[in-house]
């Protein structure tokens, strides 16, 4: 599945909605569902505030579905990440000033079960993730 949308706040809802649909043939959770869609959101959320800043491009999302995995790439054509390494540290953050938290990366990690960053400074950036669906009730059942 592809999608693409111009960055501008309210196609965010749009956006993580449309994965979590992408993603129900899975059989996700609902715990699971959420997971996604915060992850989706905070990925998103970082192409229109950071990526494009005041300005607006597009963003695009690829998902595929493999083995009860959900793969996910959030991509942007926008400034890029001078240092990987430190954007991933909780907290953070090179807007302070409007009160971001330097979480979002942070939150991404943890709601996902793959992720990795790459970023070309000027560039733009790619985020992939992907979530394996049913790793709870498998544990539940141990
Ligand atoms: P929060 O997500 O808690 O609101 P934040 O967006 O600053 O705060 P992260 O999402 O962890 O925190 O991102 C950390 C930093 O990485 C950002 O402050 C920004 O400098 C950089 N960054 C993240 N995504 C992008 C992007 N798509 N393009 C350019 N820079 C980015
Ligand atoms: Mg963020």
């Amino acid at each position: 599945m592809r999608l693409k949308f111009l960055s501008r706040s309210e196609n965010e809802v749009f956006a993580r909605n449309a994965v979590a649909a992408f993603a129900l043939p899975l059989n996700p959770s609902l715990a699971e569902i959420s997971d996604v869609k915060t992850a989706v959101s905070e990925a998103v959320t970082n192409c229109i505030v950071h990526g494009y800043a005041k300005g607006e491009g597009w963003i695009e999302i690829a998902c595929k579905t493999e083995d009860g995995c959900l793969f996910v790439e959030i991509a942007d054509e926008g400034r890029g990440i001078e240092n990987v390494e430190e954007a991933l540290t909780p907290f953070y953050t090179t807007l302070a000033e409007e009160e971001r938290s330097g979480m979002g990366f942070t939150i991404m990690q943890t709601f996902m079960d793959g992720f990795s960053v790459h970023s070309v400074p000027g560039g733009g950036t790619v985020v992939k993730m992907s979530k394996k669906f049913g790793a709870q009730a498998e544990s539940d059942a141990r």
